[in-house]
């Protein structure tokens, strides 16, 4: 059984395209957040009590964060732990540094625990027009999955370009480029003439030369980048050993 989640929402459109696409090939359950909950990263959420409500036989929603309805899943609302968790498909691409902040990527590494690779969906729109043709990748690419053997706590995340399927060229392996900075907060005037700001969009890609993920789907290509959740960063080691020891 996999365990499928999104941060888009229980209604979300890119879940049902998740669900057309897992549904021929294994048993499935949602647990998936009662709205939208995107960019809610890998929240907990610690300071009320969690409601679920069954939508259905094999649906559930939560009034919490992706990460909350994976958690939840696998330590105690199902049964059984799922074989894999699976995650989108999320309206709006998660390439570079979105995957700091996206649920649809957290969602995927909470279920980093379980026997097999978690897996992050994607679609480069945030109002996609080929839903259908993104259900066939993910199809297509879960289906392969079953001989894939990759060591523990590694979460793949897949970006599948906004385009038929017939003009994506090709799946590429890919590392995370970066982004600028994001733009400036906006400024607003809300109704009862109180300053608030909305949060603006992602910077432009930087780092998004070949082999990056930027790079595979501006050129056609679904991305599928390995990640894991270990965030220590090697390459400082000697120059901070040399540091230390001077203390
Ligand atoms: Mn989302």
């Amino acid at each position: 059984m996999w365990l499928l989640a999104n941060d888009d929402g229980i209604h979300a459109p890119g879940l049902k395209a998740l669900v057309a696409a897992a549904s021929r090939l294994s048993d499935y359950v949602v647990v998936a957040p009662d709205g939208n909950r995107s960019g809610y990263s890998n929240a907990l959420t610690l300071d009320k009590p969690l409601r679920v409500e069954q939508v259905d036989e094999q649906r559930y929603a939560v009034n919490g964060t992706p990460t909350d309805c994976v958690h939840l899943a696998i330590n105690g609302l199902l049964p059984a732990d799922p074989e894999r968790v699976v995650s989108g498909i999320n309206a709006g691409a998660n390439l570079g540094d979105d995957a700091l902040y996206s649920g649809t990527v957290a969602a995927a590494v909470e279920g980093r625990f379980l026997a097999n690779t978690a897996v992050a969906f994607s679609v480069t729109s945030w109002t996609p027009s080929y839903w259908e043709d993104a259900a066939e990748v993910a199809f297509r690419l879960l289906s392969s999955l079953d001989t894939l053997r990759l060591p523990e706590r590694t979460v793949l995340n897949v970006n599948i370009p906004d385009l038929p399927l017939a003009q994506i060229k090709g799946v590429r392996l890919t590392r995370l480029g970066h982004r600028l900075r994001a733009s400036d907060v906006e400024p607003i005037v809300d109704p009862r003439g109180r300053r608030a700001f909305w949060i603006g969009v992602a910077g432009e890609p930087a780092d998004s030369g070949d082999g990056t993920d930027f790079h595979a789907v501006a050129n056609g290509y679904v991305s599928v980048t390995p990640l894991h959740a270990d965030m220590t960063r090697y390459d400082t080691f000697s120059t901070l050993q040399g540091w230390l020891a001077d203390l």
